[in-house]
C-alpha cells in the first residue's frame, strides 16, 4: 500500500502541498487532476525525494516503510518508479546500459543476456518504438511522443509496483494515445501494479479506467469520484468542482 499523510511542503517559501493525504491500495489505479500550477508534479517530485521541496509536516509510506527520506535510488529499488511529465535526456549512456544497470542493482540474478535483448524488442514492438532506441543514448533526439515510449520501454524491463505517470497524455497524438494507454493497460493486468495518473485532460481515461479519480486543489485533495468526475470536469471546469469548507461550490 501506498500513503501519503497529512503532506505539507514548500519550494522558496511558498506551500504547495498543505496537509495533502491520500491512500492506494495494491493494483488500484488512482488519477489526481487539477488545474496548472496547482501541485501536481511537486507531489510527484516529492514522492521520489527531489532535494529542492522542503517538507515541513506528514509522511510518505510504502509497504509499511517511510520514504519520505530515502534517497531517490532507494524509492526505486522499493519498486516505485515515476515517468516525468518532460522526461530529460541523458547523454553519454544508452538506454540498454542504464536499464542493463539498473536490473543488476535491483536483482541479485545474474541477468540472461537473450531474454533481456528479447524483452526490450518485445516491448518496443508492442510500443510502436524503434527498437534503433534501445542502443541510443537515453532520450537524446527523441520526439515529446518518443521520448514517453522510451519511458515505458524502462517499465517493460524494470517492472515497478507502483508506477507513477505525470501527464504521459502530453505530447502524444491520439495514435500514440492508443498505444501506450494499451500498453499501460496490460502491464497494469500482468503486475498488478498500483498506478497514479496526473492529468488534466478526461482523454486518457476513456482508454484506463481508473477506481478513483481525485482533484486537487489548494494543496490537498478537495474531491473524490470515478470516472464520471472525470467527464464532470471536462464540461464544468475544475471552478465548480471544487467544494469549500461549508460544502459549497466555489
Ligand atoms: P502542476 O504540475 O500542477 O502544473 P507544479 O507542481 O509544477 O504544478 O507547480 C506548482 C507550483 O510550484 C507552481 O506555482 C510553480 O510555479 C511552483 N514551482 C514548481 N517548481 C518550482 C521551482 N523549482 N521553483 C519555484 N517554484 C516552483
Ligand atoms: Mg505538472
Amino acid at each position: 500500500m501506498f500513503k501519503v499523510s497529512n503532506l505539507t511542503a514548500y519550494i522558496e517559501n511558498k506551500k504547495i502541498l498543505d496537509g495533502f493525504s491520500l491512500e492506494i491500495n495494491d493494483g488500484e489505479i488512482h488519477t489526481i487532476m487539477g488545474k496548472n500550477g496547482i501541485g501536481k508534479s511537486t507531489l510527484c517530485k516529492i514522492i521520489l525525494n527531489d532535494p529542492h521541496y522542503e517538507i515541513k509536516a506528514g509522511d510518505i509510506i510504502y509497504n509499511n516503510k517511510s520514504i519520505l527520506k530515502k534517497p531517490t535510488y532507494e524509492i526505486a529499488k522499493e519498486g516505485i518508479m515515476l515517468i516525468s511529465q518532460n522526461p530529460t535526456s541523458i547523454e553519454g549512456v544508452t538506454n540498454m546500459e542504464v536499464l542493463r544497470t539498473a536490473l543488476r542493482e535491483k536483482s541479485s540474478e545474474n541477468i540472461n543476456i537473450f531474454k533481456f535483448n528479447k524483452e526490450m524488442e518485445d516491448a518496443c514492438a508492442r510500443l510502436e518504438l524503434d527498437p534503433k532506441f534501445i542502443h541510443k543514448e537515453v532520450n537524446v533526439g527523441a520526439s515529446g511522443g518518443e521520448r514517453k515510449k522510451i519511458e515505458l520501454l524502462h517499465v517493460a524491463i524494470l517492472k515497478p509496483s507502483f508506477l507513477i505517470l505525470d501527464e504521459i497524455d502530453s505530447g502524444l497524438d491520439v495514435d500514440a494515445l492508443k498505444v501506450v494507454a494499451n500498453f499501460i493497460n496490460e502491464y497494469h493486468k500482468e503486475s498488478k501494479c498500483s498506478i497514479l495518473i496526473i492529468t488534466h485532460h478526461k482523454q486518457i481515461l476513456d482508454y484506463i479506467k481508473p477506481n478513483y479519480v481525485h482533484i486537487l486543489s489548494e494543496g490537498k485533495i478537495v474531491k473524490t469520484g470515478d470516472h464520471h468526475l472525470a467527464e464532470e470536469i471536462e464540461t464544468t471546469g475544475f471552478r465548480s468542482n471544487i467544494i469549500d469548507e461549508n460544502g459549497k461550490s466555489e
